[in-house]
């Protein structure tokens, strides 16, 4: 493809990932259209043109294709049929198949069994007898999980292995989620996740595993470099990698792991985009995440994804937000030294919605991670 001024890359998708890359596309002399599903929050408005109908509309989908020389998912939660179209009529990176497997957590779990890649133990359920059975086979705490348009921790419920909490005929009622998966819940030494970057032409190039910690199932914290064994950051970047070939992906992919108590690594998810959990790219490596998508959609040479300073990660939910509409005051983060502000644009604070993230970096990763906490505990 050639690259310039004109070349248009289309975005599916109205939220901070793809402001993100629109950022790093606009400075890349990219311009950028996105195709929001229905968002005009702050996030989706980052683009030179966006067009807000849903994804049923026709017509937008004409204008789509029509506008844009390349088209990318910034969120995984697309209908299936419409990648299918676009990708009949124009080049969609990553591809319709790799997009519908990582959307459907039943899709995900069968890939990656009949690829030997180990997981939590599961069972797909549909009913509440079906989900007294699994209980009954899956030893230990549980957790329910729709299979379909999860994320973020929302689709999700705990059961817990205690007499009281396993009335499986209530829990299905009041969890009501249609086809679900009932996995182990794995009791977790830590969570870590790789970025892979395979180009058109099959190369990879892995990024530094993070570590990271979550809060009530969101990120909160991500840590770089790891604070475990070498071998085991390096067996999980063989995994990921290998994730990535055999589901003939294009574009950058994040893969999720769990680390259990006996050091085994679990493949949690894949995310087929950019992910949360790689955002310090942007402040603290050579190629942002988002850059390496524009770069393989574009095919252009990938980028050095050389960490060049320790990072931590915070994200920003809108549960530190007084109210609505009303931030926080920022003067903690922007007195720290190696901290960086990101804020999405977003209009209305939720709890639990992503608002924005801040990256620390220092000398070394103890420091990045005192700027974090020192920072973290004034906004509590
Ligand atoms: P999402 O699509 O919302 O990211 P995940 O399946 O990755 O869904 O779950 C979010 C988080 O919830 C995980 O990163 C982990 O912290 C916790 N979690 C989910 N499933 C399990 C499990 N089987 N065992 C232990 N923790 C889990
Ligand atoms: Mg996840």
């Amino acid at each position: 493809m050639n690259y310039d001024s004109e070349t248009c890359i289309g975005v599916l998708g109205g939220g901070q990932l793809g402001r993100m890359l629109a950022l790093e596309a606009r400075r890349m002399g990219f311009r950028v259209l996105k195709w929001t599903g229905g968002d005009v929050s702050g996030a989706a408005r980052l683009a030179d043109h966006i067009l807000p109908a849903p994804f049923s509309c026709k017509d937008t989908l004409e204008q789509f294709i029509d506008q844009v020389d390349v088209a990318t998912v910034e969120f995984e939660n697309i209908p299936s049929e419409l990648l299918e179209t676009i990708s009949n009529r124009i080049p969609l990176m990553p591809g319709v198949k790799a997009v519908s497997i990582c959307q459907n957590r039943e899709l995900e779990k069968a890939f990656l069994a009949s690829h030997s890649i180990p997981t939590a133990d599961f069972r797909i359920v549909e009913s509440a007898e079906e989900l007294t059975e699994a209980l009954q086979n899956i030893s230990g705490d549980v957790i329910l999980k729709t299979v379909e348009s999860g994320y973020d921790g929302k689709g999700q419920m705990m059961v817990r292995d205690e007499p009281n909490s396993r009335d499986a005929e209530e829990i299905w009622a009041s969890f009501s989620g249609g086809r679900a998966i009932v996995e182990q819940r794995i009791d977790l030494a830590a969570e870590i996740s790789v970025m892979v970057v395979r180009a058109q032409d099959g190369s990879t190039v892995t990024y530094d595993p993070a570590e990271n910690e979550h809060k009530n199932h969101i990120l909160d914290l991500s840590i770089v470099p790891a604070r475990l064994p070498q071998a085991l950051l390096d067996d999980a970047r063989v995994i990921a990698t290998k994730v990535a070939v055999e589901l003939d992906y294009i574009g950058v992919l994040g893969v999720e792991f769990f680390l259990d108590q006996q050091g085994h690594l679990l493949v949690n998810e894949m995310a087929p985009r950019p992910h949360n959990s790689a955002h310090h790219t942007l402040d603290a490596c050579e190629c942002s995440q988002f850059e390496q998508q524009l770069r393989v959609i574009c095919n252009l040479p990938l980028g050095s994804t050389k960490l060049l300073k320790p990072a931590v990660m915070w994200n920003l939910l809108g549960d530190i937000w007084p109210d609505e509409t009303t931030p926080p005051d920022w003067s903690p983060i922007l007195k720290t030294p190696g901290a960086k502000l990101h804020l999405y644009g977003k209009l209305h604070a939720k709890p639990r919605r992503k608002m924005g993230h801040v990256t620390f970096t220092g000398d070394t990763i103890e420091q990045a991670l005192e700027r974090a906490h020192t920072c973290i505990a004034t906004f509590s």
